[in-house]
């Protein structure tokens, strides 16, 4: 089966591509889809956008598309950034210094946040299927480690007691929100064969 990966973004094509290389299916993304119109992620939930993202790649290419959309969501900011992570502040600097500055008088006990991943995947036949990884930890004083991107240097997870910047790329991979969502999707294909039954 054909799938169109919902995204331009390099590293995310190249992390879905690695998860789903030994899924037998065709791999597509919107690199492939030059002519594919801009995108507008009007939703208000993560799992909003990603569906609009994935039901517009299905029905412009007439392949089953998979997307996601994903984000940061601090408890002392009500859930903020939130489906405005990618737009919080005009780069990664400015988006953690900005999270950083409005959390500064929020105490230690009260910094929890999570990264949360939606994936919905749509077939040309109509059947949709979505999922949604969640990862627990905590908003860091000041930034630490240099691997991983966006809001991974002030992200500390407990467990490994560290930030997701400090850790390795495929460490971050198997606990990641992003990671749990496409082991669930890789479990559909595996136990409920929903990449099977559609007619492209
Ligand atoms: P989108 O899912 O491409 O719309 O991007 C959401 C935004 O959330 C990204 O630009 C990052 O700022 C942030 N984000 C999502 N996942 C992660 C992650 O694993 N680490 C750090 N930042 C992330």
């Amino acid at each position: 089966m054909k799938l169109v990966i919902a995204t331009s973004n390099t590293g995310k094509i190249a992390e879905f591509k690695a998860y789903l290389r030994d899924s037998s299916l065709e791999l597509y993304s919107l690199a492939d889809f030059p002519d594919m119109p801009e995108i507008i992620e009007n939703g208000t939930t993560f799992m909003e956008n990603a569906l609009i993202k994935a039901r517009t790649v299905m029905s412009c290419t007439g392949t089953a598309a998979l997307a996601d959309d994903s984000g940061l969501e601090a408890d002392a900011l009500d859930g903020r950034p939130g489906v405005m992570s990618a737009r919080f502040a005009p780069t990664t600097n400015a988006r953690n210094a900005k999270l950083l500055e409005l959390m500064k008088d929020v105490a230690d006990e009260k910094r929890t946040a999570r990264f949360v991943c939606s994936l919905a995947f749509v077939r040309p036949d109509g059947f949709e299927w979505t999922t949604t990884g969640i990862c627990e930890g905590r908003i860091t004083r000041e930034p630490s480690g240099n691997k991983g991107f966006g809001y991974d240097p002030v992200f500390y997870y407990d467990p490994m007691n560290a930030t997701f910047a400090d850790i390795a790329q495929e460490v971050k991979n198997k606990i990641s929100h992003r990671g749990q969502a496409l082991k669930e999707f890789k479990e559909a294909i595996k136990k409920c064969r929903i990449t099977e039954n559609s007619k492209r």
